[in-house]
């Protein structure tokens, strides 16, 4: 069976020092298909000492250069997405074409670091006080650390890569060791695009790795993304050692359906946030909000359409895949069970008539559910979808407000004056009007807010090249005759 090694000074690497592997399982079929080296202390080590040799001379490269391996790097990548989608299916488990969404998302970050020249311009002003000019510039910060999730094993890298490595920093990915592949393939692509050696590192491993990551005072940045308790550890050790974080964490989006809301369009937009990749995204429906009047209707048309979807290995393009692991999906079953058993209305039951093999649940509906019940509380992260009503917009907001995560949010309205108070006033991130999974573009930024992210920097966009430069602002006196005379005054313009 093969086993995944690192990725470090452009090229693949077996190290001595690791003790432990971890499974790479194909979740339509329950197979072990390889396994992964779980990176000790030492390896990681090893990877940020590579970045940091690599980083002197990617700083001072010139932009024209890196921006035409940037553009390499886009056009290999654009041209070879089918391979890169086959491999997240079979490790994931999600279906083919949500895999070359995910790749298509993570390619407009490609696409707008191709043109990060003009978001490196600096502020110039002439004569700021007499004969003397004044000029600001961004600089690369230095080895910068990324730390991903298993469910978005290409695009959530590329939320960060491709804009860390324009601005001149180099790299050190530490993908999650659930589906390791595509971050190798990234690796090798880059190689191929003309990324100097060193500069793109790719370290596999759990807790030890991240620790090390955390630890060590070579790393400038760290950007996670993952669950909230991790991505809290990371941000307050990360800090702790002197370095700037964002970590991105957990999920409990809410959609409000307003009763002028077309509810064909809206039941439409449930189902396909609420399950899609088997409900395991962090901008996923999980929760529907449904206004008293309409929601014996709206329950009536989810459950109507959630019952032709067909589950089944990603592979073979159904609507939804499997879960990533059987633990998951069994912790995923037993939040079915404990929602039963607080009373909530079972409207589909996902654990009945799944296949036999693999770590497969069936969509699951919730009506009736209530603020107390562990099925509204946690984030899941699998396919199941709660109801919660309310007499009326002014309920869903409080609930909405009042609920620990702020990642992502939808609101289905035909009234514009509510659309535009409910994006006034709800406490969330990411805001959707009739849209569903309202996952900014490339050249904004995305960040959730409370318990969704710790920092206060947002990934990719102008976020992101913020987060990966530092600013420094010059003054600057040429010698010229008006020059001389001692003055011990604090500087004053004039
Ligand atoms: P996770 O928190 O288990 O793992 C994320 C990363 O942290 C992985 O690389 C993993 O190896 C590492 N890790 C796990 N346990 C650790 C520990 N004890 N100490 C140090 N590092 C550790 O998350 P996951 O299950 O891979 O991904 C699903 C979660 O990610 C969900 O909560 C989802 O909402 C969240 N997510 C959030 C966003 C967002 O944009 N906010 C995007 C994608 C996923």
């Amino acid at each position: 069976m093969a086993t995944l090694s690192h990725w470090i000074n452009g090229r693949t690497v077996t190290a001595d020092t690791d003790t432990r592997l971890g499974d790479i399982t194909n979740p339509a079929t329950g197979v072990v298909s390889g396994q992964v080296a779980l990176g000790s202390k030492a390896t990681v080590e090893s990877a940020i000492a590579a970045a940091s040799a690599a980083f002197p001379a990617w700083r001072d490269t010139s932009l024209a250069k890196r921006t035409a391996v940037l553009f390499n790097f886009r056009e290999l990548l654009n041209a070879r997405k089918q391979e890169l989608a086959e491999i997240i299916t079979a490790e994931h488990g999600k279906v083919v074409s949500d895999a070359l969404g995910e790749v298509a998302r993570g390619q407009e970050v490609v696409e707008f670091a191709c043109g990060i020249a003009s978001h490196l311009r600096g502020g110039h002003t002439e004569n700021a006080s007499t004969n003397i000019d004044v000029h600001s510039l961004r600089q690369p910060i230095g080895v910068s650390a990324i730390i991903s999730p298993f469910n978005f094993p290409a695009m959530v890298p590329m939320w960060f890569f491709p804009v860390a490595i324009a601005t001149g920093n180099t790299v050190v990915l530490k993908p999650s060791e659930k589906d390791p592949s595509a971050a190798n393939w990234l690796a090798e692509l880059w190689k191929e695009a003309g990324l100097p050696d060193g500069v793109f590192n790719v370290v596999h491993g759990d807790k030890e790795a991240v620790d090390t990551i955390l630890e060590s005072p070579e790393v400038a940045s760290v950007s996670f993304v993952g669950s909230t308790p991790i991505a809290q550890y990371v941000y307050e050790n990360g800090t702790a050692t002197g370095k700037r974080v964002q970590a991105l964490g957990g999920a409990k989006n809410h959609m409000l359906v307003l009763p002028d809301a077309d509810l064909d369009l809206a039941a439409d937009a449930a189902v396909n946030a609420g399950y899609g990749a088997a409900g395991e995204r962090c901008m996923a429906i999980s929760v529907v909000v449904a206004v008293d009047s309409i929601a014996d209707d709206l329950v009536a048309k989810i459950a109507e359409r959630t019952k032709t979807l067909r589950v089944g290995d990603g592979a073979t393009e159904p609507d939804m895949g499997p879960l990533v692991t059987a633990a998951h999906r069994d912790k995923v079953a037993g939040y079915i069970d404990a929602g039963a058993e607080a009373g909530a209305t079972v409207v589909l039951d996902g654990r009945e008539n799944t296949p036999a093999e693999g770590f497969f649940l069936n969509p699951t509906l919730f009506d009736n559910v209530t603020p107390d019940m562990s099925i509204y509380t946690d984030e899941i992260f699998g396919p199941v979808l709660a109801v919660v009503r309310v007499p009326g917009y002014d309920e869903g907001i409080d609930l909405i407000n009042s609920n620990p995560y702020g990642n992502g949010t939808a609101i289905f309205t035909n009234d514009g004056g509510a659309a535009r108070r409910y994006e006034n006033e709800v406490e969330v991130g990411m805001v959707g009007i009739n849209v569903p999974i309202p996952v900014p573009v490339g050249y904004y930024s995305f960040g959730g807010w409370k318990n969704s992210l710790f920092g206060d920097t947002h990934a990719y966009g102008d976020e992101g090249v913020h987060f990966f430069t530092r600013g420094k602002v010059v003054t600057s006196r040429w010698l010229d005759p008006s020059h001389g005379g001692l003055n011990l005054g604090f500087p004053t313009n004039d």
